[in-house]
């Protein structure tokens, strides 16, 4: 007989965001210590094992330092203080190293082949094969010498991955201009909110709300061209160091496990399987690309010669490379009447993400209110608690804004897992949008930061509605790491929407709302560009297994990051640009950044029952989605998920159709501004 469970709620127990390094540092060690003598007595335990008795115990004091890994990492990333931003370091690492210990445990390798699997639920049953083929991927099997080696060098990899993800968030580098007529072209808010300092100058940092918006509207060539080379020279060259050691360690791991290379090694367990499958899927992708992605680059450098005539070639400082490049906006300005700028105007962050919100309610039923009394890590950090009718899903938060020493690219961070009879799930946006030199309440967003707004919090919904399930292993945090990019990129889907976009885009100084038919020219233009775009996923994504792949005959990172994209990429990159210190990815993802354009083949494949129903709103079908695909999290392998939501296997066409799809052209072109007719967004 079993007490009844406690309510959930959205608890962090005796781990507020609020404490002191100290006292972080103490409380994570506390409890590492309890969970590694409750591991001692389940490894130890005389009687047979049962899901009761060992099962339950076992998962939920993984979950414990799973929680307390994943605590120290957001505060790690996003703390504003150092102290406590390395006390966050090292809290995680010794809640991983606990981790690679357990991986290793042999007592519990055998109790858990000991469990009687025969009468147990698939989900069950499918989470411990999934603990089992970690233990053994870990190298569990082997004997005591290499074990001890695997032991080192799990340790040292995670260790040396936040040295990586450190010297990231540390380079934040800037251009200096002498004046705001070096400002021609960028937005009014940009400017006012990029005055001149004491000395008469003006400083433009890598920051993304700084960075974007220069890389696409500034007509200063150089500015464009000094700000892409220090963007792509952030970490560099303290990373070069650390980046080499990361690919020896791992190279050394996966030989000591009997693989050929690391890839070889982190693709196994993946839906793709081996680096061999990876390959030839970006063969693939990477042939259906080239041509247009070539054909868009023609069209830019034709536009450019309107402007600098003999101009001999596109150059990365027009492209913006991870912003929406200079000449792209103006093609999409004159010729689709589409310009990026007018429409920033429309795109204030609060109705943006108030718009968010609604949308989730009237897709899934989510009602999303703001928490009045949590203690936060920074006064502009929002909470949210979301609840479907009677029922708690869990707990969000907000980091929106850039910050010294915060992590400094957009990505959803776990903060609590969630499980049936524990914890409600927790996570929490991290993202670089608003400036801080404006007023939150009326900072205007870029577009594509809507896009990413919409990315980032798919992933969130994700980790949110399955975060209910019975066993740890089940969680959405167990996945194949392929399939993790479909939830998000398929929600990138609404910001598109013409429908969607209605809803939140609104000038909020004329209470103007974005006119119609600039949705629709919105909607044309967006194929444009598209195929360069992924033609550069191509290229990062064969990096990232050629970086991984068999030990590369004395290549730098450098180098492979080069051949690479010369060979899938529209534009080579420059030589001076050592974007490889500072690609967060090839951490956590390593090998598989791949993922991203797998993960879009199965998204646009997702999208397939909303196109035939002719909207995104269908509420049946959205119920449908977060059922058979979000709710889930990883009880079944992602492929089963996906055949229970769309009937069927998923299949290539749907991306490839949308891939080549041309840009439209609108049926007239914009009539010039005047008082009665907008003129181009
Ligand atoms: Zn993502």
């Amino acid at each position: 007989v079993t007490a009844p469970s406690p309510p959930r709620t959205s608890t962090l127990d005796e781990l507020p965001f609020t404490l002191t390094a100290e006292a972080l540092a103490e409380r994570g060690q506390a409890r590492i210590a309890s969970a590694e003598r409750a591991l001692a007595a389940l490894a130890d335990a005389p009687a047979p094992p049962t899901l009761a008795t060992f099962l339950e115990p076992l998962d939920r004091l993984l979950t414990s330092v799973r929680d307390l890994s994943a605590h120290g990492g957001l505060l790690f990333a996003v703390h504003p203080e150092e102290p406590v931003r390395a006390s966050g370091r090292s809290t995680s690492e010794a809640a991983d190293r606990f981790f690679n210990a357990f991986r290793l445990n042999g007592a519990i390798y055998a109790k858990l082949g000991a469990l009687r699997t025969g009468p147990l639920d698939p989900a069950t049953r499918f989470a411990i094969e999934k603990m089992r083929r970690e233990m053994r991927r870990a190298g569990v099997e082997h004997d005591a010498p290499a074990r001890a080696r695997l032991l080192e060098l799990s340790n040292a990899i995670d260790a040396t991955s936040n040295e990586f993800t450190e010297n990231i968030a540390r380079s934040r580098r800037f251009v200096e201009l002498d004046g705001p007529d070096r400002l021609a072209g960028l937005p009014d808010d940009y400017r006012r909110s990029h005055g001149p300092g004491p000395e008469g100058r003006i400083r433009i940092s890598t920051d993304y709300p700084d960075f974007r918006p220069a890389m696409t509207y500034a007509d200063d060539a150089e500015l464009r061209r000094r700000l892409l080379l220090e963007f792509t020279r952030r970490a560099y060259p303290e990373n070069e160091a650390v980046l080499a050691r990361l690919l020896a360690l791992r190279q050394e791991f996966a030989t000591l496990l009997g693989y050929p290379s690391y890839a070889a090694y982190a693709l196994e367990d993946k839906m793709i399987e081996t680096p061999e499958r990876a390959a030839a899927f970006l063969e693939r992708v990477s042939a259906l690309v080239h041509a247009p992605a070539q054909a868009d680059l023609a069209r830019l450098l034709e536009r450019k010669r309107k402007d600098l005539p003999g101009a001999p070639a596109i150059e990365n400082g027009d492209l913006g490379l991870f912003a929406e490049g200079y000449y792209a906006a103006k093609i999409k300005s004159e010729e689709f009447g589409v310009d990026p700028k007018r429409l920033r105007a429309y795109l204030p962050y609060a109705p943006v993400r108030d718009a968010l919100f609604a949308l989730c309610q009237e897709l899934f039923g989510l009602a999303i209110r703001p928490v009045q009394d949590a203690a936060l890590w920074h006064p502009s950090i929002e909470a949210y608690d979301v609840t479907a009718g009677e029922r708690a899903i869990g707990r969000f938060y907000l980091d929106m804004v850039p910050r010294e020493g915060k992590y400094n690219h957009a990505a959803c961070f776990g903060v609590r897992e969630g499980l049936l009879g524990g914890n409600l799930p927790q996570s929490a946006l991290v993202c670089n949008f608003i400036d801080p030199a404006s007023d939150p309440a009326t900072a205007r967003l870029e577009y594509t930061d809507v896009v990413t707004f919409f990315h980032e919090f798919g992933h969130l919904l994700h980790a949110l509605l399955s975060g209910h399930g019975r066993w740890l292993y089940n969680s959405q945090s167990s996945i194949e790491w392929d399939f993790v990019e479909a939830p998000s990129q398929l929600f990138e889907e609404w910001a598109r929407d013409p429908a969607t976009v209605r809803r939140f885009a609104r000038d909020p100084d004329t209470g103007e709302a974005l006119p119609e038919t600039l949705l629709e020219r919105m909607r044309g233009a967006e194929a444009f560009g598209r195929a360069s775009r992924w033609a550069r996923q191509v290229a990062l994504a064969a990096a990232s297994l050629d970086l991984y792949g068999p030990p590369t005959n004395g290549h730098s990172p450098h180098a492979v990051l080069l051949a690479a994209y010369a060979r899938h990429a529209p534009l080579p990159l420059d030589d001076a640009y050592h974007f490889e210190a500072s690609w967060g990815h090839l951490t956590g993802y390593s090998a598989f950044y791949y993922t991203y354009v797998w993960s879009m083949v199965i998204a646009r494949d997702l999208l397939s029952p909303f196109e035939t129903a002719g909207r995104l709103d269908d509420r049946a079908i959205a119920e449908r989605y977060a059922r058979e695909i979000l709710a889930p999290g990883s009880e079944r392998p992602a492929a089963e998920l996906v055949k229970a939501y769309l009937g069927r296997e998923f299949q290539f066409d749907a991306f490839e159709r949308w891939v080549r799809a041309p840009a439209l052209v609108p049926r007239a072109r914009p009539a010039p501004a005047s008082p009665a007719t907008p003129g181009p967004l």
